[in-house]
């Protein structure tokens, strides 16, 4: 049976089990296992923001969400909670957006941000990571998740402006020669300027990437 077979069959089954209740009002989920209700979707801040930066090196920048309630506060229990569930919620729908606009054709593989090792063993996880999961079972690329590595662990973005925002990230990524020739999309949680996204797709075109876009869940700002 393909993997895409098993994995329907295994949300099925699944979705018996346990059926899918929703993360924001508790209502019955949709089947077979999207722990969100349709009337909470439905609800949800839709940015659909596209934006082609031409001076940088990603080819498409897209983000799903305005970071604007509830989708802030989802991000925050994934991020700062340990709500894994959450993750599975919001990376099935950023998934699913991103496969109706077409977007997965130009991808080979699927980038989450990486967290700098010290963060990432301080959370126990990685909430880019915890989205791109469920990304790639609705657009099927392979998660790449050691061809790029964070060096600086760099202050937190908040309350920085543009041009600070890219000194504090400046250099911070570094990318693995396994990149090369690849068309790739970087998948993150919330970007505000983009920068973030920006610095990571900077070092995989160096180290060879043949395209690079970026898939956010939330736009902030
Ligand atoms: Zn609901």
């Amino acid at each position: 049976m393909a993997r895409l077979q098993v994995d329907r069959l295994m949300d099925r089954i699944g979705g018996m089990l346990l059926p899918p209740r929703c993360v924001l009002c508790g209502a019955p989920g949709q089947p077979p296992c999207l722990d969100l209700c349709r009337e909470c979707e439905l609800e949800l801040p839709l940015a659909e923001h596209c934006a082609s930066d031409d001076d940088g090196p990603l080819a498409r920048s897209f983000a799903l969400y305005r970071h604007a309630a509830p989708v802030d506060d989802l991000v925050h229990a994934l991020k700062y909670r340990g709500e894994l569930a959450v993750g599975r919620v919001l990376g099935t729908l950023l998934g699913r957006h991103v496969a109706r606009l077409g977007f997965h054709v130009d991808v080979d593989r699927l980038v989450p941000v990486p967290l700098h090792p010290a963060r990432l063993a301080a959370r126990g996880y990685n909430q880019s990571v915890e989205l791109a999961r469920w990304v790639t079972r609705e657009t099927r690329q392979p998660l790449a998740l050691r061809m790029v590595s964070r060096l600086r662990d760099t202050p937190p973005q908040v309350g920085l402006d543009g041009p600070a925002r890219r000194r504090n990230l400046a250099s911070a990524f570094a990318a693995s020669p396994s990149a090369r020739g690849l068309r790739i999309a970087i998948v993150d949680d919330v970007t505000t300027t983009g920068s973030t996204a920006g610095e990571l797709g900077r070092a995989l075109r160096l180290a060879g990437a043949e395209r690079v876009e970026a898939w956010c869940l939330a736009r902030a700002g």
